[in-house]
């Protein structure tokens, strides 16, 4: 069996985190309240992250701690403080960009394992080495690096190399965004990116304040640049067979059905790779279980464009919705024996549901009976809507981290 790359999973809370784990995270990384780039996520209490910890280490998963906001003087007391109130917690890896973070991490904790996060932009093996050389064991190269120099990087550095394979992408380099902060006070370096290179624009002449011009007439208005979202699906057998040391899906911000449908393909299609059965026929395969997130069309980003024209799309601006999640295990029904689901979005009887589990292929199932309870109070429907609690006779036995999804 072939050595395969680390998954590295996001996760915004202890919900999240425990699907990442439970669809087949190898590691998670995780925020604090304070001192990360998420901080529009809801981010864990410091009690949340031991829970977190140990949830992940009684399954053999790591946790890394996201500690890569820049350090401001002021701020130097507040970072000692925080770092005392966790310095008990058993984190296998810290993600930094500042120098002074990693410093004051060492002094808290014994033989810290150091990541340099995307924050710090690294694009060649000697920023690589310095790193190395001052204490990180893992350096995440930038997503703007193509990959024969990835390649090069690998070979001629000591540290472990980790890229993005999926996820959000940014106009510019990688930590060093000002647009966000600069119309809006929001510091994308901050961890509050209020993505405005992805808003709608107008040209404005100063005499005729109330009257916006397009500046490219398209029915969809003007922007800046609107990225389409990294999917490296399809490259994954060549990063792995590069040397990558870890995959990395971006999206701390992102729902339970969202981690768990992208963690079962990439955690598929690395089996795949393990076991030398990634055809184009699995790729295709999985290419369409991702698809069916919500996600914006998808490109496999600077590394492997020759151009750039394929990285943006201003025609569709919106997010692509395929199939719409409907709902999820919430508890078992002890009266009936069945499983009872929290619905999420509208769905009603005759439909087909599609159900994703942990470590098994998706399958179909016909709604022909939707029972709701309600106070103790056990009512047939045809209809299911949004926080009803409802048990589908149909679908059986079903896992407690299943996702429920329909095609729309
Ligand atoms: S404004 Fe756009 S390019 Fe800038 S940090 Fe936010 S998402 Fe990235």
């Amino acid at each position: 069996m072939k050595k395969v790359p680390e998954l590295l999973v996001p996760a915004g809370n202890i919900k999240t985190l425990r699907y990442a784990v439970e669809y087949g995270a190898d590691a998670v990384y995780i925020g604090g309240k304070k001192f990360n780039l998420r901080s529009l996520a809801d981010n864990f209490t410091v009690a949340e992250l031991e829970e977190a910890v140990n949830y992940c280490h009684e399954r053999n998963v790591k946790t890394y701690i996201t500690l890569n906001s820049i350090l401001f003087e002021n701020e130097i007391n507040g970072l000692k403080k925080y770092l005392s109130q966790i310095s008990h917690i058993e984190f296998d890896g810290f993600i930094i960009s500042d120098m002074a973070v990693m410093n004051l991490i060492k002094t808290y904790f014994k033989n810290p394992k150091i990541h340099i996060s995307t924050q710090a932009n690294i694009t060649n093996s000697i920023g690589a080495n310095v790193y190395n050389k001052l204490g990180a064991k893992r350096v995440n190269i930038a997503r703007e690096v193509k990959f024969n120099d990835l390649k090069e990087i690998i070979k001629n550095t000591d540290a472990e190399v980790e890229v993005f394979i999926h996820g959000a992408l940014c106009i510019s380099y990688s930590g060093r965004c000002m647009l966000s902060k600069y119309m809006t006070g929001r510091d994308a370096n901050k961890g509050r990116c209020a993505h405005s290179c992805r808003w709608k624009y107008y040209l404005l002449e100063e005499e005729r304040p109330n009257l916006f011009f397009n500046i490219v007439q398209n029915e969809n208005g003007t922007f800046i640049y609107n990225s389409r979202d990294l999917c490296l699906m399809p490259k994954l057998d060549m990063l792995a067979g590069a040397g990558v040391s870890a995959f990395k899906i971006e999206g701390r911000a992102k729902t339970e059905s969202y981690i768990a449908q992208t963690v079962w393909a990439y955690r598929k299609a690395l089996d795949y790779i393990e076991n030398n059965e990634f055809s184009d026929e699995k790729k295709s395969f999985l290419m369409s279980e991702l698809n069916k997130c919500t996600h914006r069309d998808y490109t496999v980003g600077f590394m492997f464009l020759d151009g750039y024209d394929d990285l943006e799309n201003n025609e569709a601006v919106s997010y692509k919705k395929d199939y719409r999640f409907v709902g999820l295990y919430n508890d078992q029904s002890k009266k009936y024996g069945l499983p009872l689901i929290l619905v999420k979005n509208q769905f009603k009887k005759g439909e087909i549901i599609e159900i994703l589990e942990p470590k098994k292929m998706p399958y179909e199932v016909r709604i022909n009976e939707i029972v709701i309870s309600k106070n103790d109070c056990d009512y047939m429907a045809d209809t299911a809507n949004p926080n009803d609690i409802v048990m589908i006779k149909d679908i059986g036995e079903i896992n407690p981290y299943a996702i429920l999804r329909i095609k729309q």
